[in-house]
């Protein structure tokens, strides 16, 4: 498996490339811009896309789908829960950046906890994290976890926006990811690496 990081967007988010070697089937987990640069870069690395998985509904982490769609031929899948998140994502890019951009519309794939997607050789599993989004999902890969805007290095995500949750989100990340192994290399939807066995012992959440 090989993983390339591409930040973008208008709040730097990262998205991230996961391919399958043996066949060069991949997933992008968030697609954050429709610009130009960004669909070369994918297509440089010669990939067949079979999935775009969204962490959730904000705008920082979906704004390129509808460009993916229509050069790559490639769905999009949210939690139905976040769809909210997707509708309200031109007043919420008004309010952040103060620019103007119509919807994205090509979300209308769903999955939800639990659920697998296979490209190639590797699966990959659904995991529901509510709280910084209704129906905020990380994505689990061998010992590797995409956890979107539910576990940061040292931080989680904001809850005070709408659909956040802060009980939830500490529900999440303590009884949920913190399960996982403490090996399991975390790959967050913004700012750097970190792993499970290092947030048990240094993440904000352990002071909620
Ligand atoms: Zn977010």
């Amino acid at each position: 498996m090989i993983i390339k990081t591409f930040v973008e967007g208008p709040i730097d988010a990262n998205n991230y490339l996961i391919i399958d070697e043996d066949t060069n089937d991949a997933v992008l987990i968030d697609c954050s811009d429709p610009r130009e640069e960004f669909v070369k870069e994918i297509k440089k690395t010669g990939v067949k896309l079979k999935y775009i998985l969204l962490t959730h509904g904000h705008f920082d982490h979906i704004l390129g789908v509808d460009k993916f769609k229509e050069v790559f031929g490639v769905d999009a899948y949210i939690s139905t829960e976040d769809l909210p998140q997707v509708r309200t994502s031109p007043e919420m890019i008004k309010m952040f950046t103060g620019f103007s951009v119509s919807g994205v519309k090509t979300i209308n794939h769903f999955t939800k906890d639990g659920e697998e997607f296979t490209f190639g050789n590797s699966k990959i599993k659904v995991i529901a994290t509510a709280g910084h989004t209704e129906g905020g999902l990380c994505y689990l890969i061998e010992n590797k976890l995409f956890s979107g805007d539910t576990l940061f290095y040292q931080s989680v995500g904001r809850c005070d926006l709408p659909g956040g949750n802060l009980r939830q989100i500490i529900h999440s990340v303590k009884d949920i990811l913190f399960k996982l192994p403490d090996d399991t290399e975390v790959f967050p939807g913004h700012g750097g690496k970190t792993t499970i066995g290092f947030e048990k012992k240094y993440n904000e959440i352990l002071n909620m």
